[in-house]
């Protein structure tokens, strides 16, 4: 059986119409205020530029923080602000709970490419211009 949860796109969209009664036109609607950058604030909500599920709704600001970390900020809010509250939150069957920590867990065990690894490798022992070495230093007397 699979272990994977809904993405966070499709997490926040199902919160969200939870949030209004599963009124679409409604979640579109939506007037909460947008949150600050990073700020824990209960007045205004993380998820409003993903509510629609579907890609970032920039219409009031170019600041929108990434899925998993509007999730996390959202979850903090629920919380006061208690990370540690987060991290035990009692409720399993709410739609943000899989992400809560702000890590999608579909990826926690991804690993790196093949391509990608050859790109790092290349990248770190890429040989420094001769400008660079210490041989060509030059060493005063
Ligand atoms: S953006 Fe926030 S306030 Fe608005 S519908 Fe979603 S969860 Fe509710
Ligand atoms: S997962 Fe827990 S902390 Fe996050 S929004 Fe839901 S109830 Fe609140």
């Amino acid at each position: 059986m699979s272990d994977r949860v809904p993405a966070p796109i499709k997490a926040i969209r199902t919160y969200c119409l939870d949030c209004t009664g599963g009124n679409d036109a409604e979640t579109r609607r939506c007037t909460a205020r947008q949150a600050g950058k990073g700020s824990i604030d209960a007045s205004a909500c993380h998820l409003w530029p993903w509510r629609m599920g579907t890609k970032a709704d920039k219409s009031r600001s170019n600041k929108v923080p990434v899925k998993s970390r509007a999730v996390r900020l959202e979850c903090m809010n629920c919380m006061g602000g208690s990370s540690e509250a987060v991290k035990t939150c009692p409720s399993a069957k709410c739609a943000l709970y899989p992400h809560r920590l702000g890590r999608n867990p579909n990826q926690a065990h991804r690993k790196p490419s093949l391509i990608s690894i050859e790109k790092l490798k290349a990248y770190r022992f890429k040989p420094k211009s001769r400008a660079h070495t210490t041989l060509n230093k030059v060493v005063e007397p």
